[in-house]
């Protein structure tokens, strides 16, 4: 199981196999995890990502996990897009601080065709690149041009999560679909730029639903360079804001399969680590995650 090729189609197999996998005894998982990891990865090293929010809130999308749709009263106060000199001097603070990548999102569906602040984040990779920062994006969706702008201004990475399976997709986002969400996603792995592509747990999904997501991520050609692993945090005025915490050896089996299933990616330990004790933390590390945002937000 640990070397199988996951990067065919999607066929029922793969689904009971990655179930089956999942629900292996904890410390068996766990322990065939870390002999993948230690195959694949560099030892002890954890990537440090930095995210900041280029554009805050008055999102026309309805994610409903999302403090920053315009949908939700979560009192999340929408702020313009930030200057690009700004950004600079955030990635500059991130890059002392350890940051190997920093990562800017904007809360958009989309960025404006031909818009002057689309060309101001054009200017925010460059100058991030400029750095010697790894520069990731992560904007909504993205049509040919707009890709090939972000790759020629010279973006490492594009980050596009699935957030769940495609079955349960509709409970959580009804303003656009999953097949829009993978479209965006071969579009940037067509453009060269590496994919960043995981999910959220804790949103009311059976784990059928958690494995079907990590078979569409382990299914996807290539497979994504890396797998954000997001615990739901429960933002008050969402309509996700009553679920209940995230059980952290969820988190950890989440880990697991998603390094054994894609051998090559970095698996990031995402939204909901600041909750987590350091033990639980250290678990999933064992499990083969190798990659954290750190900073005042991690959203
Ligand atoms: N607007 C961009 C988009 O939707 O692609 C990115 C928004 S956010 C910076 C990046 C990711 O963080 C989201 O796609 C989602 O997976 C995750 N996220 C956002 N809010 C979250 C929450 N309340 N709990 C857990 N993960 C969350
Ligand atoms: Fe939030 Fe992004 Fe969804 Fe907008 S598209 S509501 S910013 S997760």
């Amino acid at each position: 199981m640990c070397g199988r090729d996951w990067s065919s189609d999607v066929c029922s197999s793969d689904l009971e196999e990655a179930r089956a996998l999942h629900d292996l005894p904890l410390t068996d998982l766990v322990f065939r995890a870390q002999e993948v990891h230690r195959a694949t990865q560099p030892r002890d090293a954890v990537q440090l990502c930095s995210l900041l929010s280029i554009k805050t809130g008055a999102c026309h999308e309805d994610c409903s996990y999302c403090p920053q749709s315009s949908k939700y009263d979560t009192g999340v106060e929408a702020e313009r897009l930030m200057d690009v000199d700004d950004v600079l001097s955030k990635a500059r603070e991130a890059q002392s601080a350890g940051a190997s990548r920093f990562c800017m999102g904007a809360a958009w569906r989309s960025p404006k065709k031909g818009s002057r602040q689309f060309q101001q984040v054009l200017e925010m990779v460059r100058g991030v690149r400029e750095l010697g920062l790894e520069a990731c994006a992560t904007l909504g969706m993205l049509d040919d041009e707009q890709t090939q702008e972000l790759k020629d201004a010279g973006l490492t990475a594009y980050n596009h999560i699935l957030d769940t399976s495609e079955e349960y997709y509709g409970e959580i986002i009804t303003t656009r679909t999953y097949q829009d969400r993978l479209e965006t996603i071969a579009r940037v792995a067509k453009a060269g730029i590496s994919v960043c592509a995981g999910g959220i747990i804790g949103m009311g999904e059976t784990i059928d639903d958690r494995v079907a997501m990590l078979v569409t991520l382990a299914n996807l050609t290539p497979q994504p360079e890396s797998v954000p692993v997001n615990a739901l945090v429960a933002v008050s005025g969402t309509p996700l804001s009553e679920q209940a915490p995230v059980d952290s050896l969820e988190l950890v089996r989440m880990c697991a399969t998603a390094r054994i299933m894609m051998p090559n990616a970095r698996v990031r330990l995402s939204a909901g680590r600041a909750s987590l004790s350091r033990e639980s933390q250290l678990l999933c590390f064992m499990a083969g995650a190798n990659s954290i945002f750190f900073g005042d937000k991690l959203l």
